[in-house]
C-alpha cells in the first residue's frame, strides 16, 4: 500500500507516530513560511503541514500544490497546538508534520469545487461524474446504498433464501412499458430483449423448486422518465413458494424494520405497517402511494350534494359522480392568486373546476354563497369540519377523477402545510388492487400489475363476465408518496394464466408463441407462490434523504436517458451493422434526443 494510515482516522492517540498518508489534496493555505493543506481520502481529511523546520524539498513541492493533486505524505503525527484545534474536523486534534512529499499526479483544475457542498449544474454533473463522486454527498449515498444492499442479502440469506442470476438477454418479459432490444449477430433479424424484471425467469426458479429466490437485480424499461425513474434500475427481486400474501408482506414488513434503522438515522412512523385497500387509498387520499407523514385526508361530500341548491353538484350526482372535498387549515386567507394557482392545479390534473369555502372567525366566504343558502353552507362547513381559519376546497366529477384531483392538491400542499420531519418514513401496504383496467385508446383490457397477477379466488368467476370488478391478489408498500415496491401472487395453473392472457386479447397461439415456455412449465407440478421486488434506488433515495434517485445511482441517466460521461446512446460502426444484418433507416423526429 502507498499509505499506513486513512487520513480522516487519525486521531489525538496517534500522535508522536509516524504515518504515511495518500490522498487528494482537498484545500491549501500558504501563509509564506507556513503552508498548510488538508489531505482527503475516502475516510475524510487531515491537516498536513508544512514549516521552516521540513526539508527544503518538501516545502518546495508544497509550493505547486492546487487542488485535486494526488500526493503521498510521510510525516509524525503532532498534537496542534493549544487553540488551534477544530471541533469540527474529527481529525480536528491533530496534523500531520510533512518529512516527505511526492506528487503522485497532478490534476487539472476541477470543472466544479470538490471542497465545497455548492449548487452545480446536473449535466456538468453528470458530464463529469468520477468528480461529482468524489464529493461526499455521493459518497455518502452510495457507501449508504452499498450497506443497503449488504444487509439485505444477509438478512435474507439467513431466512434460507438464495441469490441467483438470471440473464440479461431474454425473451420480452412484460412489466407494461417498452422493451430495449438487442440485435443477434447469429440470429440476423432476430433480437433479445433486455428484461423490464426476472419476472418469469423467478417464478421458472419456482416451478424449479427453490422455494425461496432473491437477487439484486437490474432491470431495463424504455419508459419515459420521470424524476423517480432511469431507464435501468435495480430491484430487490424475490419469490417465494408455498406462500399466501400475508407472508410476503411478513417478510419485508420485518426486513424494512430492520433495515432502516441499522443502516440510516431514519424513523419508521408506525409498525406494523398501515395497511389500506386500493379503494380505500384513492377514496381518502386520492392516491394509489398516499403519504400518510400527513392527514388531509378526503371527505366524502356526495349525499349532501345531491341535494345542493347548486346545479354542478346535482348534476354531477346524478350522473353518478361525486363530490369531495378536503380541508386545509389555516388556509382561509388565501390570496386569489393563491386560489388560482390551486385551480389551475386541479384544472392540470383533470377537473372542471375548483370550489372553495373559507371560515374566517366571524365569516364564511365562498364563490357558492350565490348558489347556496346559509343552511346548505353550515352542513358543507360542518361536513369538512372546517374551523375558523380553515379552507375547505370541493370538486365534482366522477369520484375517481375528483379523488386524484383532490389527492394531486394533498400531495402538493402536505408538505407545504405540515412541519414534516423528513427523518420519518411512513411506510403502508395498499392491497386489493384491481386485476385489470381498461386500455380505452386500444379497446381492450391490460394488467393492473402484470398478467402474472392472480385473481382473489372469489373473484375468478367474473375474469371474462365482468374483468374490471376482479380483484388482484396484488400488494404495493408505499413509503412518503412513492411505490417502493409492488407484488403479488401468481397464477400458478395453466387454464387460469391461458384465460388471463384470453382476457387480455391475447390469442391462444399468440400466447402460446410468447409465453409457452411458462405455460408448459405450469403443467409439470408449479407450486403455488408469490413476492414482490422493491426499487433499491427509491429506497436508499428514502434513507439517504434526497429529492430523486440519479443521487443514489454511481453513473446515472439523465431525463432522455442519456449517459452524458459516455457519451452514450450512440450511433455504430458500418461494420458492426454489416455483422448484425442490420440496416439503419433515421426518421426524423419532431422530439429528438
Ligand atoms: N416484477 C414485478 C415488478 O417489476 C414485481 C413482482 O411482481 O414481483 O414490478
Amino acid at each position: 500500500m502507498l499509505k499506513t494510515h486513512n487520513c480522516g482516522e487519525l486521531r489525538a492517540c496517534d500522535a508522536g507516530s509516524t504515518v504515511t498518508l495518500a490522498g487528494w489534496v482537498h484545500r491549501r493555505r500558504d501563509h509564506g513560511g507556513l503552508m498548510f493543506f488538508d489531505l482527503r481520502d475516502r475516510s475524510g481529511i487531515v491537516q498536513v503541514v508544512c514549516d521552516g523546520s521540513s526539508p527544503p524539498e518538501v516545502r518546495e513541492a508544497a509550493s505547486t500544490l492546487r487542488p485535486e493533486y494526488v500526493v503521498q505524505v510521510k510525516g509524525r503525527v503532532l498534537r496542534r497546538p493549544e487553540g488551534l484545534e477544530n471541533p469540527d474536523l474529527p481529525t480536528g486534534e491533530v496534523e500531520v508534520a510533512a518529512a516527505e512529499l511526492t506528487v503522485l499526479n497532478p490534476s487539472r483544475t476541477p470543472v466544479f469545487y470538490i471542497n465545497e457542498d455548492s449548487e452545480i449544474d446536473e449535466a456538468l454533473r453528470l458530464r463529469y461524474r468520477y468528480l461529482d463522486l468524489r464529493r461526499p454527498r455521493l459518497q455518502r449515498n452510495l457507501i449508504l446504498r452499498h450497506r443497503t444492499v449488504k444487509f439485505i442479502r444477509d438478512f435474507l440469506s439467513e431466512r434460507g433464501f438464495v441469490e441467483i442470476e438470471t440473464p440479461m438477454l431474454i425473451r420480452s418479459t412484460p412489466e407494461g412499458a417498452r422493451d430495449y432490444v438487442v440485435p443477434s449477430r447469429l440470429h440476423p433479424g432476430c433480437f433479445y430483449a433486455l428484461p423490464q424484471s426476472p419476472q418469469q425467469l423467478k417464478q421458472l426458479l419456482m416451478v424449479a423448486g427453490f422455494e425461496r429466490y432473491f437477487q439484486i437485480a437490474r432491470c431495463m424499461r424504455d419508459e419515459d422518465q420521470r424524476a423517480d425513474r432511469q431507464p435501468e434500475f435495480t430491484q430487490l427481486d424475490l419469490e417465494m413458494s408455498f406462500v399466501d400474501r400475508e407472508d410476503v408482506l411478513e417478510l419485508v414488513e420485518s426486513l424494512f424494520t430492520a433495515l432502516v434503522p441499522t443502516v440510516s438515522d431514519r424513523r419508521i412512523l408506525q409498525v406494523p405497517f398501515p395497511r389500506l385497500s386500493y379503494q380505500e387509498a384513492i377514496a381518502r387520499y386520492g392516491s394509489d402511494k398516499p403519504d400518510l407523514r400527513f392527514g388531509l385526508e378526503l371527505v366524502d361530500l356526495t349525499p349532501l350534494a345531491a341535494e345542493s341548491s347548486f346545479q354542478i353538484f346535482r348534476q354531477a350526482v346524478a350522473a353518478g359522480g361525486a363530490v369531495k372535498g378536503m380541508r386545509l387549515p389555516g388556509c382561509a386567507g388565501y390570496s386569489r392568486k393563491q386560489i388560482q394557482e390551486l385551480t389551475d392545479l386541479a384544472v392540470k390534473n383533470g377537473a372542471k373546476g375548483l370550489v372553495w369555502i373559507a371560515r374566517t372567525a366571524d365569516e364564511v366566504r365562498s364563490p357558492l354563497s350565490r348558489a347556496v343558502g346559509e343552511g346548505e353552507m353550515q352542513a358543507l362547513v360542518q361536513a369538512l369540519a372546517l374551523e375558523p381559519g380553515d379552507l375547505g376546497l370541493l370538486v365534482a366529477d366522477d369520484a375517481r377523477v375528483a379523488s386524484l384531483v383532490l389527492g394531486a392538491l394533498r400531495s402538493e400542499l402536505g408538505p407545504r402545510l405540515t412541519a414534516l420531519d423528513d427523518r420519518v418514513l411512513a411506510f403502508a401496504w395498499v392491497l386489493d388492487f384491481p386485476l385489470l383496467e381498461w386500455n380505452a385508446e386500444e379497446g381492450r383490457w391490460q394488467a393492473v400489475h402484470h398478467p402474472f397477477t392472480a385473481p382473489l379466488d372469489e373473484d375468478l368467476p367474473y375474469l371474462e363476465t365482468d374483468p374490471g370488478r376482479v380483484r388482484a391478489k396484488a400488494y404495493d408498500i408505499v413509503a412518503n408518496g412513492y411505490e417502493v415496491g409492488g407484488g403479488s401472487i401468481r397464477i400458478h395453473r395453466r387454464e387460469v394464466q391461458e384465460r388471463m392472457f384470453r382476457v387480455l386479447g391475447l390469442g391462444d397461439e399468440e400466447a402460446r408463441a410468447q409465453f409457452g415456455h411458462l405455460l408448459e412449465a405450469f403443467e409439470f407440478g408449479a407450486p403455488p407462490h408469490g413476492g414482490i421486488a422493491p426499487g433499491i434506488d427509491r429506497l436508499v433515495m428514502l434513507l439517504a434523504g434526497e429529492p430523486n434517485i440519479r443521487e443514489v445511482i454511481a453513473f446515472p441517466k439523465t431525463q432522455r436517458a442519456a449517459d452524458l460521461m459516455l457519451g452514450a446512446p450512440a450511433p455504430i460502426s458500418e461494420r458492426q451493422l454489416e455483422e448484425l444484418g442490420l440496416l439503419v433507416r433515421v426518421e426524423k423526429r419532431a422530439n429528438p434526443a
